[in-house]
C-alpha cells in the first residue's frame, strides 16, 4: 500500500544483465534488492511464447530453453544494437530491444508490486564498452517498458559505488566482471570529483558457460561417449548437472552420478582436478587483464583495490587466480549477482541528493580503435592507421600527419574504419570521402584530425600544408531507431499477451515439471508425470492456499532430485 507521507519517486537502479536482471531500491540510506513474483531476487533474462501464444519471462521461461527452444530466447542482449530478429513461435519475431523491453516491463512490475506505487524512471546499467546506438537503444527498450532512463551508468562504476568507492578521495579499481557468457576488465579512477574509466576491454564470448561446457568435455571424454550420438535431452540433462556440480565446487569436492545412454555412471570433480581441465580458459582470463593494465599504464601494484561481479567469480579456481595475478585479495563481501543492480540504485540516490551527483562526473571511454586507410609505399596498401586509440577517454581530438603518393595526385581518398586489426579489411568502414589536391608537382603533407564527442559524433578535418580545410562530420549515433520502427515496436509490444504477475509461480512450477519430465526416465519421469497431473487438477480446483502447498511441496521435491 502507498505510504501517503512518502510522496517521493522511488530511486531504482536496474542491472539489465545477460544471463539475470536485478532490480534495487534505496531506502533508509542503503540500496536493497526487489523480489520479483517468485520471491527471487534474480530474474532470468529469458522471454519464451507459451502454447497459447502469451509471453513468459523470466525463471519459467528459463525452463522452457530445454522444452521449447524454438519457442524462447536467452542472452539477447548480446545482440543490443545489431539488426538481429528472434523468431519465437510461427509468426512472432522481436528485436533485442523488444526483449529486453518485456525483461524490464516484469521488473518494473515486480518493483510496483513491491513499494505498492507506479514506477516510471530507474538508473539502468550497461557494459562500459557498450557503443552510442546499443546506449540509445537500451534507452529505446526502457521506453517500450514504460520506463524513463534517469541516467545509464556503466556497471564497472555501478560494480564500485555498491562498495561505496565512490565516497574515496583517491582510488584506483580494478573490476572484474565474468558473467554467464562474457568477461570484461575495466580500471576506474577515482580522482574527485572525476570517476575516469581507463580501459574497458575483455571478451565476449568467455563466460561460466565456457567451464560448464569445458567439464561437460571432459566428462564425455572419460566416459568415451561422443556427444552427437547421444540425445539432445540427455545431452541437456548432463550439462544441467554438471553446470550444478560446478556451482557447488565451492563447497567441497563433488560426485556425479547421471543416468543416461543406457546405463548410470559416476564422475568426480575436486578442485585440482577441476583447475587441470579449466586451465586454457584461466589462461584466456589473463590476456584482457594485463591488455587493461597497459592501456591504463598501470602494474597491478598500483591498483588500491579489486572488484570482482559476476556469478562466474565465485568459483573458488577464478579466485585463486585473480589473487595470484595481483598479490592481493579481491573485495567479496558483497553477492557478485547483486552488486551491479546495489550501485545503480546507488546512483540513484546520489543523482537525487544534487549535491554528491554535481561531485561526480562520470567520464567515458571511446571502447574502438578508429583509424583511416592507407598504403605504404607501391608494396603495401589498406594498411589501418589509427587515430584514435581504443580506451582513449572521450570527448577527444587527435591529429596525425599523411602524405599523398604521387606528385600528380589529384585528389586523397579519407575512408574510416574502426577496429583493432593491422589491416583495413579485418575492420569495420565506416565512411570514406575525397580531398581534392591542389597541382604543386609536389607530395601533399595532409593533417587529419578526429575529434570525437560524447554523442557518437566523430569530426574528420584534413587541413593541407596551404591551410586549406575540409571538413566531414560522421553521425556514428543510432541509425536504426527509425520514428516508423519505433511506433511499430510499441504497437507489437502493445498488443502481446503477457501472463499476469501472480500467475507466474504456477507457470513456472509447470515449465519445471516440463523439463524434469523430459530430463527423466522411467520410474523417476512416471513419478514426475503423477506431479504433472496432480498439480493441473489442484489448478483446476481453484484453492489459493491449496494451490499454494501444493507448489511449495513440489518445488521441495524438485529441489530434491535436483531438477
Ligand atoms: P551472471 O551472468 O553474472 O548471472 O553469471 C552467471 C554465471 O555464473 C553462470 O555461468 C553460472 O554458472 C555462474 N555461477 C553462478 N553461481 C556460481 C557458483 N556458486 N559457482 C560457480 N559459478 C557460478
Amino acid at each position: 500500500m502507498q505510504d501517503a507521507v512518502t510522496p517521493r519517486a522511488p530511486l531504482l537502479g536496474i542491472d539489465l544483465g545477460t544471463t539475470n536482471s536485478l532490480i534495487a531500491v534505496w531506502q533508509e540510506g542503503r540500496a536493497l534488492l526487489i523480489p520479483n513474483a517468485l520471491g527471487d531476487m534474480l530474474t532470468p533474462s529469458v522471454v519464451s511464447v507459451d502454447e497459447d501464444g502469451s509471453m513468459l519471462i523470466g525463471k519459467a521461461a528459463r525452463a522452457r530453453l530445454t522444452t521449447h527452444p524454438e519457442r524462447t530466447v536467452a542472452a539477447f542482449k548480446r545482440y543490443m544494437g545489431s539488426d538481429k530478429r528472434f523468431d519465437l513461435g510461427s509468426h512472432q519475431s522481436f528485436s533485442p530491444e523488444e526483449l529486453s523491453a518485456l525483461v524490464l516491463g516484469s521488473l518494473k512490475q515486480d518493483a510496483e508490486a513491491w513499494l505498492g506505487c507506479e514506477v516510471r524512471e530507474a538508473v539502468i546499467s550497461v557494459p562500459a564498452y557498450f557503443s552510442d546506438e546499443q546506449r540509445k537503444r537500451t534507452c529505446f527498450a526502457a521506453e517500450l517498458a514504460g520506463l524513463k532512463v534517469q541516467r545509464l551508468i556503466n556497471e564497472p562504476t555501478a560494480a564500485a559505488m555498491a562498495y561505496g568507492l565512490h565516497e574515496q578521495k583517491f582510488e584506483r579499481t580494478l573490476i572484474f566482471d565474468l558473467g554467464g557468457g562474457t568477461f570484461d576488465v575495466t580500471v576506474l579512477e577515482y580522482a574527485l570529483p572525476l570517476i575516469e574509466v581507463h580501459a574497458s576491454t575483455g571478451d565476449n564470448f568467455l563466460g561460466g558457460e565456457d567451464f560448464t561446457a569445458a567439464l561437460l568435455q571432459a566428462c564425455l571424454k572419460e566416459w568415451q561417449l561422443n556427444p552427437a550420438a547421444l540425445e539432445p535431452q540427455a545431452l541437456a540433462s548432463l550439462g544441467d548437472a554438471l553446470e550444478q556440480l560446478k556451482c557447488k565446487l565451492g563447497e567441497g569436492p563433488q560426485q556425479l552420478s547421471w543416468n543416461g545412454a543406457g546405463e548410470t555412471r559416476e564422475w568426480a570433480l575436486d578442485e585440482t582436478r577441476a583447475q587441470k581441465i579449466w586451465e586454457p580458459l584461466l589462461a584466456r582470463l589473463r590476456a584482457p587483464i594485463e591488455q587493461a593494465l597497459r592501456d591504463a599504464r598501470l602494474r597491478p601494484r598500483d591498483l588500491d583495490s579489486l572488484v570482482l561481479v559476476g556469478g562466474a567469480t565465485r568459483m573458488p579456481a577464478v579466485q585463486q587466480m585473480v589473487a595470484t595475478l595481483f598479490g592481493r585479495l579481491p573485495y567479496r563481501h558483497l553477492d557478485p549477482d547483486t552488486i551491479v543492480a546495489l550501485g545503480a540504485a546507488t546512483q540513484a540516490a546520489c543523482k537525487a541528493r544534487e549535491q554528491a551527483v554535481e561531485e561526480l562526473i562520470l567520464t567515458d571511454v571511446c571502447p574502438y580503435t578508429l583509424g583511416i586507410a592507407t598504403t605504404r609505399g607501391e608494396e603495401i596498401s589498406d594498411a589501418f592507421s589509427p587515430i584514435i586509440e581504443r580506451n582513449t577517454i572521450i570527448p577527444t581530438s587527435r591529429e596525425q600527419r599523411f602524405y599523398s603518393t604521387h606528385p600528380d595526385q589529384k585528389a586523397i581518398r579519407i575512408a574510416v574504419y574502426q577496429g583493432e586489426r593491422p589491416w583495413v579489411r579485418d575492420n569495420i568502414f565506416i565512411e570514406e570521402f575525397r580531398v581534392p589536391l591542389p597541382h604543386t608537382g609536389a607530395l601533399h603533407a595532409l593533417d587529419v584530425r578526429f575529434s570525437y564527442d560524447i554523442n557518437g559524433l566523430l569530426e574528420v578535418d584534413v587541413t593541407l600544408a596551404s591551410g586549406e580545410r575540409h571538413s566531414h562530420s560522421i553521425d556514428r549515433s543510432p541509425t536504426g531507431l527509425d520514428p516508423q520502427a519505433c511506433a511499430a515496436s510499441h504497437e507489437r509490444l502493445a498488443a502481446l499477451k503477457i501472463h499476469p504477475r501472480d500467475a507466474l509461480p504456477n507457470r513456472t512450477l509447470l515449465a519445471r515439471l516440463e523439463r524434469a519430465w523430459m530430463q527423466s526416465l522411467g520410474e523417476e519421469r512416471e513419478q514426475i508425470r503423477y506431479w504433472l497431473d496432480e498439480f493441473n487438477n489442484v489448478l483446476g480446483g481453484q484453492h489459493p492456499s491449496t494451490i499454494a502447498s501444493h507448489r511449495k511441496q513440489l518445488n521441495e521435491a524438485l529441489d530434491e532430485l535436483r531438477f
